[in-house]
Formats: C-alpha cells, structure tokens, sequence
C-alpha cells in the first residue's frame, strides 16, 4: 500500500504554490491606509547594485496598484528608474536635471508611467551625470530638490500619497539633495558578504544631513533584498540587520527572483510583468508593512 501523503502537502513545489495563493489572497484582502499628510522616501545606500532602483520602482508600483498617488524621482544619471516605469528619457527630455540646474517646475518635466493611473516619474537623463558638479556653484546648492518639490506640491490639484527618490551609488550632491528633501530615509540591503560594509558610513552621512541641514531626517526603514534561502550567508546577514536594526527592518523579505531581474528589460515593474509571481507578492507585502506602520 502506498504511504505518499495528499498531493497538496506532498512536495515542496505543491507547498509552494499554496504559500503563494494563500500569499495573494492576503494581499487582495488588505486595505491600505493613506498617509494624512505626503510622506517622502529617500532611497539610498551607496554600495552599487544592492537593490535600490528595483525597490523605488516596485514598492511605488504595488503602492499605485492599491490606489495610492506615487511620484518617483530618478535622481540617478543611469535613468534605471525611468526605463523600469516605461517613461521617456532620450537626452533631450526635460528632467529632473532642468529642475535642479535650470529652476523649471516638476510639473513641467514630470510623466505619468505607463504601469499605473496613479502612478508619475520626473526622469533623469545623461545630463544628470553633470550635475554634481554643476551643483556645487549653485545658491542653495543642498536644497534645490526640497524646494521644487514644495513648490510642487503647493500648485498640485491633488495631494500626492508618497514620493519616492532613488539615489546614485554616491554620497555627493544629488544624494544630498535626496536628504534634505525627504523625512524618511529607506535602505536597502543586500543579503551578500559585506553587506553590512560602508553602512556606518551611510548612517554618519544621514545623521549630518539631520544635525545641519533637515532635523526631521530618520532611517525609517531598512529592506533586505535579494535573499536566498539557502544560503547560510544570507541568514546570517538576516539576522545581523535585524539584531542591529530591530525597528527599521521589515519582516518581509525580498528573495533573488529572475522575474524581478527581467522586468526592467520589459519596461515594467515585477508588479505589472508578473502580479503573482514570488517577488512581486514580497514588493507588495514590503509596501504594505510600509503603509501600515506609517511614517515614523
Ligand atoms: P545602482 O547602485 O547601480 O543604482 P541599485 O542599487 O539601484 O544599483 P538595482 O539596479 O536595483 O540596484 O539592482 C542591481 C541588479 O540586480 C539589477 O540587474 C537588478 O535587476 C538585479 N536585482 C535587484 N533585485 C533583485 C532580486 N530581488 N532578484 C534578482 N535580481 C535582482
Ligand atoms: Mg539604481
């Protein structure tokens, strides 16, 4: 007589494929909680390639998924966030470089993406890649960004739910930029060896920033990405964040997944190439602890 047990608890892919609809059947329960008042979310770590641009994009897109209005700005000369939200950034786009060197309005050079009815990004451009330096004779030069945005936001017929920056791998003066105006700053971290490197640096940057040029400044919070399971690295690094950060880190965590890596070749975000797949529920799940905590 056979002993195999029920299909559906069988193997781990028929277990897997329940976790994942009971996953989707959460999220679709859930009703997000709008923010009372516009909460801006710096992006930043300036260790390249650790998920930043994948993760603006994502939790922008599954917070418009739910009815949320998002605006993302690309502030990094490589344009990833804009090819990711499917907007147009030849060379000769306004961008978010004519906001920060030539004074023209957001409304001027922002798009609405594709992805989402609710969902705008003010793109970057090459030119961006001058900026930095262009910046430094500027008046005000730390500023540019924050007032554009209040700017923005005084003349805009409907209040905007979240602003999402993504930040170059640097600390120089976009990045500066991205601080001054936002209060929230998130992190994403990579479950890698040295994932942890150049963090304390990150951290004494943001608490500069807060001491000299924007009080309400706060590492809210702290992402985990491109987790594998099993590997015992990723664990550790899992567990250290979470032992330094208690916090800040979000309980979900978001997996490596060939799907969140083949989205931007598409032009899309994870949330409209593949709704159900695994990393598009983790982007959706992160964005919900997001809103529901709320600012802090
Ligand atoms: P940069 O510092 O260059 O701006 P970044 O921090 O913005 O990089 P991303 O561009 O988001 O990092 O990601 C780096 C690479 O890793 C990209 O090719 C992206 O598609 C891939 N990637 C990001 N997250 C995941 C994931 N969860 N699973 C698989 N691939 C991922
Ligand atoms: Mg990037």
């Amino acid at each position: 007589m056979s002993t195999q047990q029920p299909y559906d608890a069988a193997t781990p892919l028929a277990r897997e494929v329940a976790d994942l609809a009971r996953r989707r059947q959460n999220l679709a329960e859930q009703v997000l909680p709008r923010p009372e008042r516009t909460r801006i979310l710096t992006i930043a770590n300036q260790k390249g390639g650790v998920g930043k641009t994948t993760t603006t994009v994502n939790l922008a897109a599954s917070l418009a998924r739910a009815g949320a209005r998002v605006v993302v700005i690309d502030l990094d000369p490589q344009g990833n966030a804009s090819t990711a939200l499917g907007v147009e950034h030849r060379s000769e786009t306004p961008s978010v470089y004519d906001v920060l060197i030539n004074d023209i309005p957001i409304d001027d050079v922002v798009q609405k993406s594709p992805e989402f009815d609710t969902l705008w990004c003010v793109p970057a451009t090459i030119h961006l890649a001058g900026a930095e330096i262009e910046l430094v004779s500027l008046v005000a030069r730390e500023q540019r960004l924050k007032k554009s945005l209040e700017e923005y936001f005084t003349e805009a017929d409907d209040p905007v739910d979240y602003v999402f920056i993504d930040c170059p791998p640097s600390l120089g003066l976009l990045t500066i930029n991205a601080f001054v105006a936002a209060r929230e700053v998130l992190i994403p971290i990579q479950c890698e060896y040295y994932a942890l490197e150049g963090l304390s640096q990150l951290l004494n940057n943001i608490k500069l920033i807060e001491r000299h040029l924007n009080p309400e400044l706060r590492v809210s919070t702290i992402l985990l990405t491109m987790y594998d399971a099993r590997t015992n690295l990723a664990n550790q690094v899992v567990e250290e964040v979470r032992e330094h950060f208690p916090e800040q880190v979000l309980d979900t965590l978001i997996p490596r997944s060939v799907r969140i890596s083949e989205a931007p070749s598409y032009q899309q975000t994870v949330i409209s190439y593949d709704l159900n797949s695994a990393g598009s529920l983790s982007y959706r799940e992160a964005a919900a602890e997001i809103a529901m905590r709320g600012e802090r």
